[in-house]
């Protein structure tokens, strides 16, 4: 019970659903919704600001916080159209002061819109409009993380790196317990039949697997596919190959859409990278990546001088790969341990790993499978790219 409650702190709020296993949708709100809902609208176009909250740095010290990965704002905006591209969307503020980004004398945080995506919950002309934070002077602030990974992508463009990210969650009722648990905090049957499985007994969720992978297809979201994973109650979709910065931008825009679908199905994301102790698989992120250089002929060798690289930097990797994730990198559930790097084709108990084909076609990609389940995508895919391409 402590454990899943640090696993997330907004679990602990109380709740009069009580239920086991099933999804109950809000009933009256789901009428609402529909009866209010924004498709008549008079020709406005109705625009979901969307910004990382989580600070990522204590305000006092400067020391670094890891940022919470659930922890992803927005606010609407009633335009008079829809915009054509970004550049016509108009510079907007938050008070930073009430997400700890700012402080309360000088508060104002501008945000500058960066990407557009449908919106796959008001859907019509309603968009989904992803910003970055910025200080009045225009300075980025210490928390957009996007803006230094955009400059790191950009010394790159030409190499073109490609992302592909694993995104693992567990899905946890209001009460903190993972969802579908037995009530009197016992466990479940052991691991084994969840993985990629099937029947009332053994998958929890797949409802919210299969509405959050639709939703993001809708909004434009590059999802490439889901399965059960091996923790009972614990799901994965994977988002990309995406180029450069848009890894990170499409893999916020998922979370932001997995948060809002929590909301109708009264269930709590949590991206804890272990979030119940013993013998149960952890949640990660595991990180594809490749160059066109990797992807052309030869680049298995290419790949082979960045694992040399990846090894000198591993201690620089871990640091930024997610906030618990020594809980989770254990060296005893399919990844190595924290403390040693080791890569491998095919190796799933490796830190790297070379798909088998990328060996048998001599040109591939690799997959980085320390990153936690919480991780700022942009933080880890520019440290990649630092790592493996400009060092
Ligand atoms: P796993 O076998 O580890 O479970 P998945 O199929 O879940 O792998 O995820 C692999 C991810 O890697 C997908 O998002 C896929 O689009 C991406 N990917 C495929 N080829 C490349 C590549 N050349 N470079 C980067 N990512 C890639
Ligand atoms: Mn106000
Ligand atoms: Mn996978
Ligand atoms: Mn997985
Ligand atoms: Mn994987």
């Amino acid at each position: 019970r402590v454990a899943s409650q640090r696993a997330n702190p907004r679990s602990v709020r109380s709740s009069n659903v009580v239920r086991m296993g099933t999804l109950i949708r809000k009933p009256i709100a789901e009428e609402l919704k529909e009866k209010y809902s924004a498709t008549d609208i008079g020709g406005k176009v109705l625009a979901e600001y969307i910004w990382l909250g989580g600070k990522v740095a204590d305000m006092s010290t400067g020391k670094p916080i890891c940022r919470d990965a659930t922890d992803i704002r927005s606010k609407t905006k009633v335009l008079d159209k829809a915009p054509e591209s970004v550049s016509d969307l108009p510079e907007w503020n938050y008070d930073g002061s009430s997400t700890e980004q700012a402080m309360g004398n000088d508060s104002e945080v501008m945000l500058r819109p960066v990407a557009i995506y449908k919106d796959p919950f008001r859907k019509g002309d309603n968009i989904l409009v992803l910003c970055e934070g910025y200080t009045p002077q225009g300075e980025p602030l210490v928390s957009n993380t996007r803006s230094k990974a955009a400059e790191v992508m950009e010394k790159i463009e030409d190499q073109v790196p490609w992302f592909g990210i694993e995104q693992e969650y567990t899905l946890m009722e209001l009460d903190g317990r993972p969802f579908g648990w037995p009530k009197d905090d016992s466990e479940p049957g052991p691991q084994g039949p969840y993985y990629c499985g099937a029947g009332a007994a053994i998958s929890f969720g797949r409802e919210i697997s299969d509405a959050h992978m639709n939703a993001c297809l809708y909004a434009g979201l590059n999802v490439s596919g889901t399965n059960a994973e091996v923790m009972m109650s614990q799901w994965e979709y994977q988002v990309g190959p995406c180029v450069g910065i848009e890894a990170g931008d499409q893999m916020w825009v998922s979370r932001y859409i997995m948060q809002r679908l929590s909301e109708e199905f009264g269930i709590v994301v949590t991206f804890d990278p272990k979030p119940m102790p013993g013998d149960w698989n952890g949640a990660g992120c595991h990180t594809n990546f490749s160059t066109k250089a990797m992807r052309e002929e030869g680049g298995f060798d290419v790949i082979k001088e960045a694992m040399v690289k990846m090894g000198e930097r591993h201690q620089v990797h871990i640091e930024a790969y997610g906030e618990g994730n020594e809980r989770r990198l254990t060296g005893k559930h399919e990844t190595a341990n924290i403390s040693d790097f080791k890569w491998g084709v095919a190796d799933r108990g490796a830190s790297i790993r070379i798909p088998r084909s990328t060996e048998a076609q001599n040109k591939g990609y690799l997959e980085d499978r320390r990153p936690g389940s919480n991780i700022d995508p942009y933080v880890v895919t520019s440290l990649i790219v630092e790592t493996c391409c400009l060092l």
